[in-house]
């Protein structure tokens, strides 16, 4: 077998499949062909070492705000997007999901905008609120949580939607939670809650317990108002019957949903997340949260065992989201691939209020590769000695390097 790409002698972990050892992956038309220790590379395209790392599915980011739309300053999510391509591919991400930044009324403009423009994969979740994240007291409007509308449109565009989403709400009625799965169900897809600010009228537990289906997915799980422990600090009951009844616990960190008062008891009696996500947006990109990897660095640092890191980071939020194809490096499936360097030190990390943890590990993406592409390179692994290219490389067909007279 003939590979365009061999990323050679990493440390390949692929929870899906159970891997977790040195191996070869053999790329060929933009899936993966073949993983096993030894691939021969006679006649590959492409030979990238990547020894002394860690090779991972490309990484599946679920939560993240993406309505960046210059141009059309109307529609634009005021929730603070960020353009997915600079940020994704150099944290090793993927696929991204976008959380109801667009509503019905303006999701057809996100869509022709950013997501069919966009190279990363991106999906999204459709906002209750009819224009999305435009402003947060649009959030609040119950009559524009018109669920045909809604659901309608998740059916227009169920290459993308994966999901209703309902965010920010603010009043002591659960309406926009009600709405926001009933429009799920008219489209037979999951819903994604924000619980907004939580209020004594709408406990978070009864969220849990009680109105959300399984599959559907609480967001920000980490957030300060959530019940998290007993009197003896064991993690609460309410949330183990919660993940048996299917309900999924996503991290969702941005700028005010994670602290460390909740994640680091969590994390030491082993109550992990589902999934790691971000939340990506301008308010959380350089402050607190930071990236997908900087995330996953947290949860590594608390004890979460790095295989579980990478559980909760590919194939977990891939099959949350309904696409089991991504976040697994099966022979036959979409060559993304993620090639991560565990640094050990001294580092520090912030939550989304300024607590802080230090840890002596943090994960750094060397590479990236969508679709049999690399799309990132940190260290130029996939290059070669320029001196190797001989005298003429860098002239493109058509073009003379002409010398000036003698
Ligand atoms: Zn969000």
């Amino acid at each position: 077998m003939v590979f365009d790409i061999v990323l050679k002698g990493g440390h390949v972990i692929d929870p899906k499949n159970g891997i977790d050892e040195v191996k070869d992956i053999g790329i060929q038309g933009g899936k993966i062909a073949a993983v096993d220790a030894g691939l021969p590379v006679e006649g590959t395209g492409k030979v990238v070492d990547v020894g002394g790392l860690y090779v991972t599915p490309g990484l599946v980011d679920i939560h993240i705000h993406a309505y960046a739309t210059p141009g059309n300053p109307d529609q634009w999510a005021g929730d603070n997007s960020i353009l997915p391509d600079g940020f994704s591919f150099r944290t090793g991400v993927t696929t991204m999901v976008d959380t109801g930044s667009a509503g019905w009324r303006n999701f057809a403009d996100f869509r022709e905008r950013v997501i069919d423009r966009c190279q990363t994969r991106l999906f999204a979740l459709i906002n209750i609120a009819g224009t999305g994240m435009t402003d947060i007291a649009h959030e609040q409007n119950p009559h524009d949580m018109d669920t045909d509308k809604t659901s309608g449109m998740a059916r227009d565009h169920e290459d993308v939607v994966v999901g209703i989403k309902t965010a920010h709400y603010i009043g002591p009625e659960w309406i926009s939670v009600d709405r926001t799965i009933e429009a799920a169900a008219k489209a037979d897809t999951r819903t994604m809650i924000d619980f907004g600010f939580f209020k004594k009228e709408r406990p978070y537990y009864e969220l849990l317990t009680q109105k959300l289906r399984p599959g559907d997915i609480s967001t920000h799980v980490f957030r300060g108002p959530t019940p998290w422990f007993d009197a003896q600090g064991k993690v609460l009951p309410y949330l183990h019957q919660a993940r048996e009844r299917g309900v999924i616990l996503d991290v969702g960190h941005g700028a005010g949903s994670f602290c460390f008062r909740n994640a680091v008891p969590a994390v030491a009696q082993g109550f992990y997340p589902d999934s790691i996500s971000t939340d990506l947006h301008v308010l959380c990109m350089n402050m607190g949260m930071l990236d997908m990897t900087t995330t996953m660095s947290k949860f590594l640092v608390l004890g979460m065992p790095l295989y579980e890191v990478i559980r909760t980071s590919t194939v977990n939020p891939a099959e949350e989201i309904g696409h089991p194809e991504l976040g697994h490096l099966s022979v036959g499936a979409v060559a993304d691939v993620a090639v991560l360097n565990q640094m050990e030190g001294s580092f520090g990390y912030a939550d989304s209020f300024g607590g802080r943890i230090s840890g002596d590990k943090r994960l750094h993406c060397e590479l990236t590769v969508m679709g049999g592409r690399v799309v990132y390179d940190w260290n130029g692994r996939a290059g070669v000695d320029y001196a190797e290219l001989g005298d003429n490389y860098g002239i493109r067909s058509g073009e003379s390097r002409i010398m000036p007279p003698a």
